[in-house]
């Protein structure tokens, strides 16, 4: 009896031991101005993910594959002085206030029109050019992870409000977990993702194009040539859209359709089916060699599904090679794109006295 109890007691512990995160912290560099980076490494059994204060952005997460070997499976650089030398990818970033693009950068709140600063084709994208993706956060640790805070000041980058955003990441057995809360001053939109860029078969391992991907999602919403939805809800079936069974994202990102052509591939949101406020399957992608699999749930309305088209070989990533067309590709939980002015569209509005909250969890598995 006594035995039993302590094997019991004894797996009680290993259980529990496995599920908890161990954090730690240490210096990362300095920016360009001088204000020094850390970086966070929060391990379970499972998953190592380290966090940068620069941008409040995943800088790896090793997982392992079907043989039991890790490898790590998003893409990035191996200090804060490249993160911040590169201006158009958003590796692993949360980016904000708005990510996504805003059509010209403006919008109106209660009659008033605010102006973002144009940084894509004439449209603000992720915040516009001095985005959340470009500040160094505060962070202190939590348990099983760290959470970041950024004070967006009233007006930053033309953003109506005093907006402060607590970001949460937490480490639990196979899973990262990503909860925002946010309160403002005044009335604003917000629309806040992570940006990492993943590859199942491991960081610098070929193109993401044989990747297996699932997208639950019975309509996605079309772009016009700059990228901003025209504000349809199209169904994705009979189209090179419909991800609702497991497809390799390559099959058909050539084939003549006008939204892969305006792209260069996929780069569009998905309207999520079970929408709804708590957590809901979002996309599930599998890379058949190595099994290595990512499931996403979410509290967002979206997902944008981005094939990493623009990416051109000209960043060296920390794997010590450069990133071709198709390296990663990301699944940003979010609103949709340009909902300021889309009344149609889920609210991106908060106000003072509210609280935004909004989870994802990014879950890693292993097929047989
Ligand atoms: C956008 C892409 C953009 C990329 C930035 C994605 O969220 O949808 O159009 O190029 O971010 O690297």
């Amino acid at each position: 009896m006594k035995l039993r109890q302590s094997i019991l007691v004894a797996m009680l512990l290993t259980t529990s031991t496995a599920a908890v995160a161990a954090v730690t912290k240490s210096p990362w560099g300095k920016t360009a101005e001088g204000i020094p980076v850390y970086l966070y490494t929060l391990s379970s059994a499972d998953l190592t993910v380290r966090i940068t204060t620069y941008g409040a952005r995943i800088v790896s997460i090793d997982a392992p594959g079907r043989d039991g070997k890790k490898a790590d499976v998003v893409l990035g650089y191996p200090d804060a002085a490249q993160y911040e030398s590169d201006a158009s990818t958003y590796f692993g970033a949360i980016v904000g206030r708005y990510g996504n693009r805003i059509a010209k950068g403006a919008f109106r709140i209660d009659g008033k029109t605010y102006q973002i600063p144009p940084n894509n084709n004439g449209n603000a994208l992720h915040g516009g050019p001095a985005g959340f993706s470009t500040k160094v956060w505060t962070a202190k640790e939590i348990p099983h992870g760290v959470e970041m805070t950024l004070v967006s000041p009233d007006g930053d980058m033309g953003f109506p409000g005093e907006l402060t955003l607590h970001v949460r990441y937490t480490v639990e057995s196979g899973s990262l977990h990503i909860v925002y809360s946010a309160t403002t001053t005044q009335p604003t939109v917000i629309n806040v993702t992570n940006h990492a860029y993943f590859n199942l078969a491991g960081d610098g391992k070929g193109t993401i194009l044989p990747t297996l991907l699932m997208i639950d999602a019975d309509h996605y919403t079309p772009v016009d040539a700059g990228l901003i939805p025209t504000g349809e809800l199209a169904p994705v079936a009979g189209t090179p859209f419909d991800f609702r069974k497991p497809t390799a994202i390559g099959a058909r990102i050539d084939t003549p359709n006008e939204q892969l052509k305006i792209a260069g591939g996929y780069d569009h949101n998905f309207v999520l089916n079970n929408a709804g406020p708590g957590l809901h399957l979002a996309a599930k992608a599998v890379d058949p060699a190595s099994g290595r699999s990512l499931t996403v749930t979410t509290t967002e309305p979206g997902v944008q599904f981005y094939s990493g088209n623009f990416l051109d070989g000209t960043k060296t990533g920390k794997f010590g090679g450069k990133y071709a067309i198709h390296a990663g590709f990301c699944l940003e939980t979010q609103h949709f794109p340009d909902s300021p002015n889309h009344p149609k569209f889920p609210s991106t509005l908060l106000k003072p006295g509210e609280t935004l909250h909004s989870e994802t969890v990014f879950t890693f598995g292993v097929e047989p």
